[in-house]
């Protein structure tokens, strides 16, 4: 495995040597519960504040806004369910979009079930929220505005910025999920308006399965898993020490590398834009040119099947991903695509590349060379 030229950061990132040395005193000789009194108990305990505090540093708030969960997902389903528990006197009504991930669209959906109205807005032919959309759409009912930071498959970049001054003015909450956005762009929720917000340490090059919700510090959601009294009596269950503390060593190191790394990403990223746009014919980008994540490039290749290419792309030890999922013999475009109008043969031969700090030039390079390989012989083999 140690050939693959990895692609698709998107999906997980790599965990560093530091975040993994960070780790392994707390899988060893740290095991202490952090809910024990003793020493051994109170070292974890401690571990978890300091990644707290390191969590805190790059959002610019208070440690006790940062609630551990085990990701994205659950973050996602805290906020949206934890709002509406603790606003179901207010309102029944919740504005997102169509291009969000599943951990929103899917909790939602479930809170349809159950009586709540949701409104999902449209997004342009870019991936982008209208100001304008949003404001007819919000009601005295709304409860809560999510919207996502940047997009996981095109990297669209949302106007969080406007969308925190709108809603400055209304009482709906606003929740941003920033799992694919902490640690790539500067975010801070305070100044931003931002009420509260998911991410995820496996995005960053911390550990799968962990992750954290900021809370603004007034606004605290009631308890998601009951049982002990963890995480300020809200979220219960003994915590992923080790996880937690190298969470926290990945967003110091995503924190203080944020800019440069930025900065390397997006001129890789527009160096392998330009090349498949100008040595692939027909190859079509989608998403905004400008305003998406620095190591985001999503392409279509009209004609061909994403998944095909990935599988080909795999065989030549590159990985990456398509904008379409097979289910029951049939390539379905994602919900992503379809929000971008994207018509279905553009969006099958759509296809995703993420990178990262890691990723060289040269590997660039020989992707796209062998990506020109595949479509020469899949082109002739369809003429
Ligand atoms: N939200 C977005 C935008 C994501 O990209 C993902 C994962 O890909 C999630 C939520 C879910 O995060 P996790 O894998 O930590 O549950």
């Amino acid at each position: 495995m140690d050939n693959n030229i990895y692609m698709d950061c998107a999906a997980t990132t790599p965990i560093s040597d530091e975040v993994l040395q960070s780790m392994l005193p707390y899988l060893k000789e740290e095991y202490g519960n952090p809910s024990s009194i003793y020493d051994l108990g109170v070292d974890s305990a401690a571990a978890l504040q300091r990644a707290r505090q390191q969590i805190a540093d790059v959002l610019a708030c208070d440690p006790a806004s940062i609630f551990f969960t085990s990701g994205g997902t659950e973050s996602d389903n805290w906020a949206i369910i934890g709002t509406t528990e603790l606003r179901k006197e207010q309102g029944r009504h919740i504005i997102t979009t169509k291009l969000e991930h599943h951990a929103i669209l899917h909790t939602c959906e479930y809170l349809e079930k159950k009586g709540y109205e949701v409104t999902y807005l449209d997004v342009d032919e870019l991936g982008m929220v209208k100001m304008e959309h949003l404001i007819k759409a919000l009601r005295p009912d709304t409860i809560l505005v999510s919207i996502m930071s940047a997009n996981n498959e095109i990297g669209t970049l949302e106007p969080i910025q406007q969308i925190g001054r709108i809603l400055r003015g209304h009482s709906a909450f606003f929740h941003t999920d920033a799992v694919q956005a902490f640690g790539q762009i500067p975010i801070q929720p305070i100044e931003l308006g931002i009420d509260l917000l998911s991410a995820s340490s496996h995005k960053f090059h911390g550990p799968k399965g962990c992750g954290f919700l900021y809370m603004r510090k007034d606004l605290l959601l009631p308890s998601f898993l009951h049982g002990g009294k963890q995480e300020s009596g809200r979220r219960a269950g003994t915590e992923n020490v080790a996880s937690i503390v190298g969470m926290g060593t990945a967003a110091e190191i995503a924190g203080k590398e944020l800019v440069k790394n930025a900065q390397y990403k997006q001129k890789l990223r527009d160096y392998m834009i330009h090349r498949l746009e100008t040595e692939i014919p027909y190859v079509h980008l989608n998403g905004s040119r400008y305003r998406r994540l620095p190591g985001n490039v999503n392409i279509s290749i009209p004609g061909l099947d994403g998944e095909t290419l990935v599988l080909m792309l795999d065989s030549e030890g590159i990985c990456c991903s398509s904008g379409s999922a097979c289910t029951s013999g049939q390539t379905e475009p994602s919900h992503v695509l379809r929000s971008i109008g994207l018509d279905d043969e553009v969006a099958r031969g759509a296809l995703r590349f993420t990178l990262s700090k890691n990723t060289k030039k040269s590997e660039v390079d020989y992707t796209v060379n062998k990506l020109k390989e595949i479509v020469q012989q899949l082109r002739k083999m369809h003429n």
